[in-house]
C-alpha cells in the first residue's frame, strides 16, 4: 500500500518480515564472530534506533550498548564537513566496537567519525548497516555486517525519515517515482 509522507507518495520497497531475516543473519553473525568477547555496540541516532533495538535483542554474547548522535557543521575557515559525536563514550580504548548505522549513502559520515574511533585505540572496530547504496559511494567504507545492497534512491521507515516522519514504519519505503 501506498503512503503519503508529507508532499511525497512512498511506495513498499523492503517488507518487514525481509528486514526481521537480514537483522537475525546479522546477528547470528556476530554471536559467532564475537564468542566470548563482551563488545561495545556504537548506535548512531536517530536512524538507528530500531535497527539498533532488534539486532541488540538477538545479541546472545556479554555486549553493551551506548548510543550516539552525530552532528556535522562547517568549520568556519574550512571547506570540509566536520562531524562532532554527541555522547561519545570515551571508555572505548582495549574495547572491541561495533558501528550501528542505518544507512551507508556517500561514506561521507563515517569517513569522517571513523577516525575520530580510532584515535581512541579501540582493540577493534567493525562497521553494522542495514542498508549500502553502493552507487551513491564517494567515500568508500568497509560494512562488516550489511543488511540490504540497495540502489540508489530514497527510502523512509523503521527509523529512517522523511523530514521528521516515517521512522515508526515497520518496513522500508522508496519514493514513488
Ligand atoms: P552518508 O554520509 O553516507 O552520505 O549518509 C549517511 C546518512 O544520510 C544516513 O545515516 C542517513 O541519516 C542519511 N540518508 C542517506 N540516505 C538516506 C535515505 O535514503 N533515506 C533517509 N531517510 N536517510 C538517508
Amino acid at each position: 500500500m501506498k503512503k503519503k509522507i508529507h508532499d511525497k507518495t512512498f511506495v513498499p520497497f523492503l517488507g518487514a518480515a525481509d528486514i526481521q531475516q537480514a537483522v537475525s543473519r546479522m546477528a547470528a553473525q556476530i554471536n559467532k564472530d564475537y564468542q566470548g568477547k563482551s563488545p561495545l555496540c556504537i548506535a548512531i541516532l536517530n536512524g538507528s534506533f530500531m535497527f539498533a533495538a532488534d539486532l541488540f535483542k538477538q545479541l546472545e554474547i556479554d555486549a553493551s550498548i551506548s548510543f550516539i548522535k552525530l552532528a556535522s557543521y562547517k568549520g568556519m575557515h574550512s571547506t570540509g564537513n566536520v562531524v562532532t559525536a554527541i555522547g561519545l563514550e570515551t571508555t572505548m580504548s582495549g574495547r572491541d566496537i561495533i558501528l550501528i548505522e542505518d544507512i551507508v549513502d556517500t561514506g561521507k559520515t563515517l569517513h569522517a567519525f571513523l577516525p575520530q574511533i580510532m584515535d581512541h585505540q579501540p582493540a577493534s572496530l567493525k562497521i553494522c548497516s542495514l542498508l549500502h547504496k553502493k552507487e551513491a559511494t564517494v567515500y568508500p567504507i568497509k560494512i562488516d555486517y550489511l543488511g540490504f545492497e540497495i540502489p540508489n534512491l530514497f527510502v523512509v521507515g523503521y527509523g529512517l525519515d522523511y523530514d521528521g516522519l516515517g521512522r515508526n514504519l515497520s518496513q522500508i519505503m522508496q519514493l514513488e517515482s
